[in-house]
């Protein structure tokens, strides 16, 4: 095993050698060329080849397969979207907001059906998602969910629970409501995206991995540069996510901001039935800071939150993964949502970066002058719709008929994020700000007032 198995708990377990596949050697041709082999690049690549079985397709990965997001995140397989149908319905109309809610709801079930078709054993389980609120303070954020999912005629979607059904379905500690759906699933997304990197090579794509792209020229045949070669090609793909910060041209397209993540254990039948985690729903709180949790297959309880400080400059590196205070306050998180555990340990930490856009807005486009696609911007909430920004751009490339192609998604521009030290100071606030609102709202028991710059500006 490889030292990229310390990288994520899913790397780790991903049931895959994770020996990494030769890299480019030399310049090539071919019809498409991907950078990064996260889900973006790979389900692309899957669609593409599901439209065209003939196509020659190139991957380059800077690292492996798995490497960013896609290999390291907290397993939510969601109809959660960047923007969410508040801003959708504000920004377009309230039939698209619905129409995105719903295509996404498909997309989770897409997964799972991919994994079925093509043998991937990625511990998919839809068994739903929870949203507890912990403590009076966090019940107006239900009560908004609720309206803001009634206003685009999906209020069938959640359902509200009171503390005692709350507690039954999970025995958080100051639960006094919940909203439930069950369109949501949970994956092992190792196995899943490992599994997708072989069922595009079954499929005729050639993976090159530790091999980094450095840009890309625009034409009718553009060009993907790498230290090792150039891919030239139809259409090249731009799948990087929050590490296409590094890349000149969209250098202030993504803010790489980092999200960190602890895991137990695994607990015994007991313990899980006494937490009454006997299903395998996704959770979180109402927190601004934003939680997130999930169950895996072994038993374990992995819970992730943002607050890891943005570095200057929109830097990544390998030891930004890791970030003492807040692995400690996520540990500290886990035995008091869960007393009941006592003293539970804790067998892994990790962390990486999600690629949010200035507008939380999705981009999967394709440029047919330029010969450049990409999908990118899921702040988070990629597991899922990366599947979906993988078929808007093989449908745009192939050029076939699809109503995919009408999404907002396509052609939209994100504005770029502010210069420096702008762009620091302004997102160190905002995190810095969200852990205080948080705090004072425990304290007080008071829900946030809702209008403060804060919650305004990240309250999309
Ligand atoms: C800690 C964490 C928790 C998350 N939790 C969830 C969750 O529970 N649910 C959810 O829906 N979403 C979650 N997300 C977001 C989700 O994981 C991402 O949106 C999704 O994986 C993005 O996939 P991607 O392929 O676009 O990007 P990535 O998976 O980041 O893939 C990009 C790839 O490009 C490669 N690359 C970068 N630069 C270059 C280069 N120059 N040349 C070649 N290759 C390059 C990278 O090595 C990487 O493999 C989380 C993200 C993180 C970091």
């Amino acid at each position: 095993m490889s030292g990229y198995a310390a990288v994520s708990y899913w790397l780790d377990t991903c049931a895959d050698d994770l020996t990494a596949r030769p890299p480019l050697d030399g310049s090539i041709e071919a019809d498409v060329a991907i950078l990064g082999a996260g889900f973006s690049g790979l389900w692309t690549a899957y669609y593409l080849l599901q439209h065209d079985p003939t196509l020659k397709i190139a991957i380059v990965e800077r690292d492996i397969v798995g490497f960013g997001a896609s290999g390291r995140n907290g397993a939510w397989c969601t109809s959660g979207f960047g923007a969410g149908p508040r801003l959708l319905a504000k920004r377009y109309s309230r039939d698209v907001a619905a129409r995105v809610h719903d295509l996404m709801i498909d997309t989770v079930g897409e997964v799972g059906r991919v994994c079925e078709m093509e043998g991937i054993d990625a511990h998919y389980q839809r068994d739903g998602e929870l949203i507890v609120a912990r403590g009076r303070h966090q019940l107006p954020t239900l009560h908004h969910i609720e309206e803001e999912y009634a206003r685009i005629g999906r209020a069938d979607h959640w359902q509200r629970l009171d503390a005692a059904e709350a507690k039954a379905k999970l025995a958080v500690t100051n639960a006094v409501g919940a909203l439930h759906q069950t369109a949501s699933a949970v994956v092992h997304p190792g196995r899943l995206v490992r599994g997708l990197a072989r069922a595009v090579e079954r499929a005729g794509a050639v993976i090159y991995e530790r091999t980094e792209a450095t840009g890309w020229t625009p034409g009718r045949r553009p060009v993907l540069h790498t230290a090792r070669g150039d891919v030239r090609s139809d259409a090249v793909v731009l799948a990087g996510e929050g590490y296409l910060a590094r890349l000149r041209p969209t250098h202030r397209q993504v803010l790489p901001l980092y999200s960190l993540i602890v895991l137990t254990e695994p607990l015994s039948d007991a313990q899980l039935a006494e937490i009454g985690w006997t299903h395998r729903s996704v959770v979180q709180s109402c927190a601004l800071t934003v939680d997130y949790l999930s169950r895996t297959a072994d038993g374990r309880i992995l819970f992730g939150g943002r607050g890891a400080p943005y570095h200057f400059g929109s830097r990544i590196r390998p030891e930004f993964d890791m970030h003492e205070a807040t692995h400690g306050r996520l540990r500290a998180a886990v035995r008091e949502w869960f007393p009941q555990l006592g003293n539970v340990g804790f067998s892994h930490a990790w962390g990486g970066c999600l690629g949010v856009p200035r507008d939380f807005m999705p981009t999967m486009t394709f440029d047919r002058r330029s010969g450049i696609a990409t999908a990118r911007g899921y702040t988070g909430e990629g597991v899922a719709a990366t599947n979906l920004g993988g078929r808007v751009l093989a449908a745009q490339i192939c050029d076939v008929e699809s109503e995919l192609v009408s999404l907002p998604t396509v052609g939209h521009e994100s504005r770029n994020w502010e210069v420096e030290p702008l762009r620091w100071i302004a997102t160190r606030y905002l995190q810095r700000a969200s852990l205080r609102i948080d705090e004072q709202a425990t304290q007080s028991g008071k829900p946030p007032t809702g209008r403060s710059l804060t919650e305004r500006l990240i309250g999309h």
